[in-house]
């Protein structure tokens, strides 16, 4: 298979530090591959990382492979996207003025019933493409809707990322609790999911349980045998808003931190979405347990539900990533937008510009978030032997014309339409800022009637324009 010889002004690795770099405190666990690299390039050869270098030596030792990138690009691993809903593909925009429990009473439960998968898999189409713009290439999804028997929507989700070329890591998370069906098609379409990925190049399983309140004691039970039995990992909100905390306590006598520890499920690898709510005592059995935290800082700013403690939960060793969360509580499913938010937040809430550093969202945002999956071994930074995805951002446009900290660069100063190239297991999945195997012009084009149905079908008119009546409720005097 041809080699490629993917380069950039700087090669950001993600990889734990060797070689100093201006201004940047050292990492104390050394690495043959450097952190950041000057004038580099990354050797790929078929869906692997070959070599990581200068340019000059790897275009000496590979005179044919096909060069991408130039002399000006910034080089970086794909984004990995912690948290999110392809569920909530066809809602953005909608419903931002409420609290995380309004929204989902408002939104979310009369959308489920009706998330059927052709719906599935045009809402999942239009986020994805956001998200390959935005550098991810690796998106742990929790599909939240209710299952219908005898017609599966998640299978759209996988068959989506399918035709995208986006790596996924995919759960489903709906709930029996005021539900008349019980936890058994719940189950089934765990089945059904995780067949569907079993078949698929790109994506993986994780049990999901959306959260603590959707579920009956025998439903959490058994989905964390699922997990435990099929060994799988489980993709689980925790701690989102207080309200929850609240309602554990008087359910369970426990945290949901406290509560999920007691009844087994740290025995499997968790990600923790949100987590903003953790105390002490929380963030302690996390860091015990190696649980991993998918940080949602945009979401958590358009519900109001808080900031988490990063710093704090980093500080013990728990991997944190970076999530975008669903298309209905963001709106936007651009990666970096989320990056940026993280360490604005951070420095909000401290007061202080050295709360978070550039690099530090970036390493979240990157190698951060692979820990948080359990999947660094594969994915989040640029060495040799893993997979190649890889970000090129654009060093010839106007916004990175001058590089003073590449770091800065990336967090602080490019948006999407930086974003050049992204390769996903070493094939371009977006090439010159475009997708490249799919027309997005159709998938627009799919969505938007699916779109109008679904309002009609979920009675969301008094919230959304596509309903054709007046809206209702969308601000508050
Ligand atoms: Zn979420």
């Amino acid at each position: 298979m041809a080699q490629t010889l993917i380069r950039g002004g700087w090669v950001l690795t993600g990889a734990p530090e060797s070689v100093p770099v201006a201004g940047v405190p050292a990492h104390s666990d050394a690495s043959p591959t450097p952190a950041a690299i000057r004038d580099g390039a990354v050797l790929v050869d078929g869906d692997r990382i070959a070599a990581v270098g200068t340019y000059d030596d790897l275009r000496a030792a590979n005179p044919h492979a096909v060069v991408r990138g130039g002399a000006y690009d910034i080089v970086t691993p794909g984004f990995v996207n912690t948290h999110g809903h392809f569920s909530e593909g066809l809602i953005t925009g909608i419903g931002s003025q409420y609290t995380l429990w309004e929204w989902l009473q408002e939104l979310i439960a009369p959308v489920n019933p009706v998330m059927t998968r052709d719906k599935a898999y045009a809402g999942t189409m239009l986020q994805g493409i956001q998200m390959l713009r935005s550098g991810v290439t690796t998106a742990n999804d929790m599909f939240c809707s209710d299952p219908i028997p005898g017609d599966p929507a998640t299978p759209g989700v996988v068959q989506a990322l399918d035709e995208l070329g986006l790596r996924g890591v995919l759960s489903f998370g709906s709930g029996d609790v005021d539900r008349d069906f019980g936890p058994a098609p719940i189950l089934d379409e765990l089945r059904v999911l995780e067949e569907a990925t079993a078949a698929s190049r790109y994506s993986s399983f994780r049990v999901g349980i959306s959260s603590i309140g959707r579920y009956t004691d025998a439903a959490w039970e058994q989905h964390i045998g699922y997990a435990v039995d099929g060994g799988h990992g489980i993709h689980i909100h925790i701690h989102e808003v207080r309200e929850e905390v609240t309602a554990a306590r008087q359910r369970t006598g426990k945290t949901v931190v406290g509560h999920a520890a007691a009844t087994g499920m740290f025995d499997v690898p968790v990600i923790a979405a949100h987590s903003v709510w953790v105390d002490r005592e929380d963030r302690q059995l996390y860091a015990e347990h190696g649980v991993g935290v998918a940080h949602n800082p945009v979401a958590n700013g358009i519900l109001a539900s808080g900031i988490a403690p990063v710093a704090e939960l980093r500080a013990l060793g728990v991997p944190v990533g970076i999530g975008v969360d669903g298309p209905a509580s963001n709106d936007s499913q651009d990666f970096l937008q989320a990056m940026k938010t993280a360490a604005l937040l951070a420095r909000i809430r401290d007061l202080q510009a050295t709360a978070m550093s550039a690099r530090e969202a970036f390493e979240m945002g990157t190698i951060g978030g692979a820990r948080a999956l359990r999947m660094d071994g594969e994915i989040g930074s640029l060495e040799p032997g893993k997979r190649a995805d890889v970000v090129v951002f654009d060093g010839d446009s106007p916004a990175l014309a001058n590089v003073h900290d590449p770091y800065q660069a990336v967090v602080f100063v490019a948006g999407s339409r930086e974003v050049k190239d992204v390769w996903v297991d070493g094939e371009l999945s977006l090439a010159d800022g475009e997708v490249t195997r799919v027309d997005p012009a159709e998938a627009v084009a799919r969505a938007r009637p699916l779109a109008q149905q679904l309002v009609a079908e979920a009675g969301l008119s008094r919230l959304s324009a596509l309903g054709g009546a007046p809206l209702e409720g969308t601000e508050r005097p």
